[in-house]
Order: structure tokens, then C-alpha cells, then sequence
């Protein structure tokens, strides 16, 4: 179960230090996971650092040639982290920077600041009546907003831009690196002027510069009636503001209906369950429930021999659509309620009205059923 560090590394057992750690630097160019991306090649890369930690320690080295293992590591196993790449080349730039001078490219591996404000989110609740109705809202959010003491240029009082002396107006610096590959150039983004190549000879002392603040925002916002539970509103330029009066971005509202405690929504239709009565039922009738708009009374006609569970339609009292007049239908679903105790006279009268039917209430069968029985 031991393992050939020598083997891993591709040296001899003689190997000197220095041959031990520019086998490894090249070995550790080849596989490092950033760059090598075989199935296998974070495991070689963990073998590799194993091998290297050992054999480039002499302590660890002379214990792991005189019993083929060291005890102080590997004991947990799994801890293992990767060398940055960056310290493979003698630190100090990145990856980028590594391709851009091994392919000859001029882009840095750092972009230039972005100065456009990103977009922003924000949620907002709103109730089934409001999405009837339409309403307008107060939304109160943080955003870096644009200064109003330089009015979001960041230039302060008798100041201008200027070109940047650090990157003499290029917004880039080359550097050269001295690494054991030998001199290496490579181009950053300046970072006196974040690459814009220009700098602000007196800044906005109130934004620094910047041309933009963190401020709180009280906004008032228009929400069209008929609007979806998770439909977006988006506020142009209500994001966050950019840099030195450059673009904002957006606010993107994600709206978000309550449920309702009576009236369920299906799309642009309103669903709603009323009871009544055995007699309504049978006989027909007319009632009234509460709608979905402020005081709006909805006249629902139960027709005569209205069954259990049966849905009566009313056209034009759902929601309305968005942003249009017209509006869905609410359906009623209707509840047949039998009484669960009578008075007397209720008994009296149901009783008179089973013998009308010919039920049989008191265990006697009825003529009807009756005959079914002879038949069968
Ligand atoms: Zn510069
Ligand atoms: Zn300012």
C-alpha cells in the first residue's frame, strides 16, 4: 500500500532538492485541475502534492526512505488543498495572465471595472383584490443611488476628468515577471482608473468620486390589475446607478399575489363554494354573495333541481384581465346543506312531503321499489 513518491515525481532516489521541485513545478503545470481537465487528473494532482510535501521536507524524506511511508500524513486523509496555481509561477498573477502571455493574447485575466449599474430584485405582495382593482404601491429598497451633490458625475467643485498619469490614458499596465521560466510580460487593468484611462483631478468629496451613493429608495409603483403571481414589473433605471453618470440598471419587481380566504383564482376566472339549502336546491332560487371588487354584490340564480356539487357560472364577475376592461367568470360551486336537526312543524311538513313522494321513512317499501323487487 505504499506509495512510489520518486515515481510520482519522475525523479531518481538520488534527485537533489532543486531537481525534486522543478520535476514537481512541471509535473504541477501539467495536471493542475485548473488546466488538465482528464477524469483522473485531480487525483494525480492530490498524488503529486502528497509526493512533493514529503519528499521536498527532509525530515519527511529521510522517514520515507528508511520505512516507505510517513506517519504524519495521510492519517484523515480527504484535508488536502491544491497549491494556487499562481504560487506555481512564482505568485503574483493569475491564471489569465498566464494564457494570455503563453498564447501571445493581450486581454488581462482582470476586466476593467464595470461602470453601468446592475439590476436589481425586489419581491411585493399584493392581495386578490388589488390585483382586481389595479394598485399602486410603496416599495422602499436599498440601491446605490446616483449623488446629488455632483448630480452622479463624481466631479467635484472646478474639477475634471483627466488622463489617468498612471497608465498614461491606456487603462493598462504591463508588468514584467521574473519567474523560473524566465521574464514574463503580462497586462493588467490599471487600477488607478479601472481601466478607463481617465481619473477625476477633484473628486465629489460626498461619493468619493464614484458618482453614485448607498441610499434608502421610497419609490411608488403602478401595479396593473389582472397581474399573475410571479409576473415582473421592470423599473428602467431604477437599479442600481452607475458609475460617473454611466447607465443604471433596472429594477425587476417579482409581484406576488396572496391567496384568497373565499375566492380561489384559476387564471382570469374566480372559483368560490356556497351553501344551500335543500329546499334552494329543489326549488330554485336566487342569492347574493360578496365579489371580488370593493362592496361589489355578485346576483348568483340557482337553478330549480340544483344538485350537490353542481357549478353555476356567473359570466363577467371574475378578475379582470390585465390591462384590459373586460373580466372572467366566477364560478359557484354549490353545497347542498341537509338539515341536521327540525323543529315540529319542519317534521311535520318534511314528513307530509316524503308521503307526496312516496319515500318510505318508517321501514314500509314504497310501490316503486316494490315492483323493482318482482322484477328481478
Ligand atoms: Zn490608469
Ligand atoms: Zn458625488
Amino acid at each position: 500500500m505504499s506509495t512510489d513518491y520518486y515515481h510520482i515525481l519522475g525523479v531518481s532516489r538520488e534527485a537533489t532538492d532543486s531537481e525534486i521541485k522543478k520535476a514537481f513545478y512541471k509535473k504541477a503545470r501539467e495536471l493542475h485541475p485548473d488546466v488538465n481537465k482528464a477524469p483522473d487528473a485531480e487525483e494525480k494532482f492530490k498524488e503529486l502534492n502528497e509526493a512533493y510535501d514529503v519528499l521536498s521536507d527532509s525530515n519527511k524524506r529521510v522517514q520515507y526512505d528508511r520505512f516507505g511511508r510517513v506517519s504524519s500524513t495521510g492519517g484523515g486523509g480527504g484535508g488536502y488543498s491544491y497549491v494556487d496555481i499562481g504560487d506555481l509561477f512564482g505568485g503574483g498573477f493569475g491564471m489569465g495572465d498566464l494564457f494570455s502571455t503563453f498564447f501571445g493574447g493581450a486581454a488581462s485575466s482582470r476586466a476593467a471595472v464595470r461602470k453601468e449599474g446592475r439590476d436589481m430584485g425586489v419581491g411585493l405582495r399584493v392581495t386578490l383584490e388589488e390585483v382586481a382593482t389595479g394598485v399602486k404601491k410603496e416599495l422602499v429598497y436599498d440601491r446605490l443611488a446616483p449623488c446629488d451633490t455632483c448630480k452622479g458625475k463624481g466631479v467635484g467643485e472646478g474639477g475634471k476628468f483627466v488622463e489617468c498619469d498612471y497608465c498614461k490614458g491606456s487603462g493598462r499596465v504591463v508588468t514584467v515577471q521574473h519567474t523560473f521560466l524566465g521574464d514574463m510580460q503580462t497586462q493588467t487593468v490599471c487600477d488607478q482608473c479601472g481601466g478607463s484611462g481617465k481619473k477625476i483631478d477633484k473628486p465629489c468629496p460626498e461619493c468619493e468620486g464614484q458618482g453614485r451613493l448607498p441610499d434608502r429608495q421610497h419609490i411608488s409603483i403602478e401595479v396593473p390589475h389582472g397581474i399573475r403571481d410571479g409576473q415582473q414589473l421592470r423599473l428602467k433605471g431604477y437599479g442600481e446607478a452607475g458609475m460617473h453618470g454611466a447607465v443604471a440598471g433596472d429594477l425587476i419587481v417579482t409581484v406576488r399575489v396572496d391567496q384568497h380566504a373565499r375566492l380561489k383564482r384559476e387564471g382570469d376566472n374566480l372559483h368560490t363554494r356556497v351553501d344551500i339549502s335543500i329546499t334552494q336546491a329543489a326549488l330554485g332560487a336566487t342569492i347574493y354573495i360578496d365579489g371580488i371588487l370593493p362592496a361589489e354584490k355578485v346576483e348568483i340564480k340557482i337553478p330549480a333541481g340544483c344538485q350537490n356539487d353542481q357549478m353555476v357560472r356567473v359570466r363577467n364577475k371574475g378578475l379582470a384581465l390585465f390591462k384590459k376592461e373586460s373580466r372572467g367568470d366566477l364560478f359557484v360551486h354549490v353545497t347542498v346543506i341537509v338539515p341536521r336537526s327540525l323543529t315540529k312543524r319542519q317534521q311535520e311538513l318534511l314528513g307530509e312531503l316524503a308521503e307526496e313522494f312516496g319515500d318510505d321513512i318508517a321501514g314500509k317499501k314504497t310501490v316503486s321499489q316494490r315492483i323493482k323487487e318482482v322484477l328481478s
